[in-house]
């Protein structure tokens, strides 16, 4: 058994049962036609279930053989150009280079003498995400598992520095837009706050948070007695990819004395545009930024970051433990990364992004997210004039929402169906994927446009599709009620 450990000892095992990996997962992406077979749950769980885990195969080629079946035959593929449905990017190589090497490797990042350089590299790319976001000379920041860690550390951070006193957290608010992320309203809950604590703010037309609505809430809030403890801006909601207006709402959380967090899970990879970087102006207002670059750096799940611009706040993530991190190492000067950290163990993620810096630059990263903006722009004019759908707001970024409408008369329920049966259907094909969502109390459709190698020739074929099966699923109703 000792031959599967890796050391030095082992470094030929490793290389051949690795390669051997990477040249199963190169054939099977090569050969992918459709971003998924269709299978569904109830075909696929007896083949997982039917596994025995107490009787290894003993090597690995037979592992693969068997993974192929249970897995890879059947995976969705966020590679291929008709996955247009979550928020999932493509991934470059450079930062599956970087994913490898850091699993080998298995550097903790909790603490200096678990990582050395790795700690270094995390703290120079931290550095250089603030720089871009321009949250100036005392910012700081953390690595973290996702959107969803990172908004939740942000608003503990906020929650402290409202110095509330536990028993008074109740009249803590957090503002945000009705398009914002639910991980705000969850983060809320589990700080403690009470169950009206998120304010939700109207939108505009273009899915934008209305400030003038935001100003109100908060003269309401302090009113009332209450605390504004903090907004959240979106700068990329999820559906609409929509950018609260960050100057505006600056403007308003000086005004309030409030913490400000920008939440750019998905619109970060605009720090990396040459051409969009505009979009994002009034972000370096922001006290707290998160950014997903599993969403808009094409990175790997996960790669994900919570910056700050006074790193004195990070203190509220701070614990000494004597066998760890003691007080001592902290006046020492000695990095210890879990003071800034909820996580303990923590992969050196940083790796891909520093891997993908250094092989593609920015800049590399800023034209692919800008060719998918495009693409996207390309697609609004598409759907605009096609009388079959009704789109919902022209991009800022990358996502497009819209439902089909039959031309003959149908009850908006119906419509609704139609457009829920049209999803499912192209997903039970494997021909394509597409998410979606409600607007209003109305059912849509979204494509999530983040892989540059879509076309918009794959918009059209796939919008053609979700026609045909609304179609036909309108046409059988006729059927049944007839
Ligand atoms: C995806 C997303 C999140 C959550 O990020 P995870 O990495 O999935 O945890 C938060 N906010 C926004 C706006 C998002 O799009």
């Amino acid at each position: 058994m000792r031959s599967h450990l890796l050391n030095n000892t082992t470094a030929e095992h490793y290389r051949n049962t690795v390669s051997a990996g990477v040249e199963r997962v190169a054939a099977t992406l090569a050969a992918t036609e459709r971003p998924f077979s269709g299978i569904d749950v109830d075909e696929l769980s007896p083949l997982v279930d039917a596994i025995d885990l107490d009787r290894p195969l003993g090597d690995a080629a037979a592992a693969l053989d068997e993974l192929g079946e249970v897995y890879l035959r059947d995976a969705v593929y966020f590679h291929h150009p008709r996955y247009l449905g979550h928020l999932n990017c493509p991934v470059v190589i450079p930062a599956v280079l970087g994913e490898a090497v850091l699993s080998a490797i298995n550097s903790s990042l909790d603490t200096w003498d678990q990582s050395a350089g790795a700690t270094l590299i995390e703290r120079r790319l931290i550095d250089w995400t603030a720089e871009r976001i321009g949250l100036g000379p005392a910012a700081d920041g953390i690595f973290t598992s996702g959107g969803t860690q990172s908004n939740f550390q942000a608003l503990l951070l906020a929650r402290e520095e409202a110095k509330v006193r536990p028993e008074d957290f109740t009249r803590l608010r957090i503002f945000t837009s009705e398009c914002s992320h639910f991980s705000v309203q969850k983060s809320a809950k589990l700080l403690g706050l009470g169950p009206d604590a998120v304010v939700s703010v109207p939108v505009d037309r273009d899915k934008r948070m209305r400030t003038v609505a935001l100003a109100h809430a908060l003269e309401s809030c302090v009113a009332e007695g209450a605390v504004p403890m903090a907004v959240v801006v979106t700068a990329g909601t999820t559906d609409f990819g929509s950018i609260d207006p960050l100057p505006e709402i600056a403007a308003l959380c000086e005004q309030f004395a409030t913490w400000m967090h920008v939440d750019a899970a998905y619109g970060c990879g605009l720090l990396a545009s040459r051409e969009r970087r505009g979009l994002l102006e009034g972000i370096e207002n922001a006290d707290s930024v998160t950014v997903d670059y599993h969403k808009s750096f094409f990175q790997p799940v996960s790669s994900s970051a919570v910056l700050v611009r006074d790193r004195a706040t990070l203190r509220h993530a701070t614990y000494h433990a004597e066998y760890l991190n003691p007080r001592r190492m902290a006046e020492e000067r000695i990095p210890n990364q879990v003071d800034k950290s909820l996580q303990t163990t923590r992969r050196f993620d940083a790796l891909k992004l520093w891997m993908t810096l250094r092989v593609m630059g920015a800049d590399g990263i800023g034209e692919l997210f800008d060719e998918v903006c495009d693409l996207a722009a390309e697609g609004w004019q598409l759907l605009a004039a096609d009388p079959r759908f009704d789109v919902v707001v022209e991009p800022r970024i990358s996502t497009l929402v819209f439902r089909y409408i039959p031309a003959g008369a149908a009850s908006p329920d119906e419509i609704d169906r139609a457009n829920l049966h049209a999803r499912k259907a192209l997903f039970a094909s494997g021909e394509a994927i597409v998410a979606g969502t409600k607007v209003g109390d109305r059912q849509y459709l979204k494509l999530t446009l983040l892989n540059p190698e879509t076309t918009v020739h794959d918009i059209a074929a796939v919008l053609d599709l979700i026609s045909g099966h609304a179609e036909s699923y309108l046409g059988d109703s006729l059927d049944r009620a007839s």
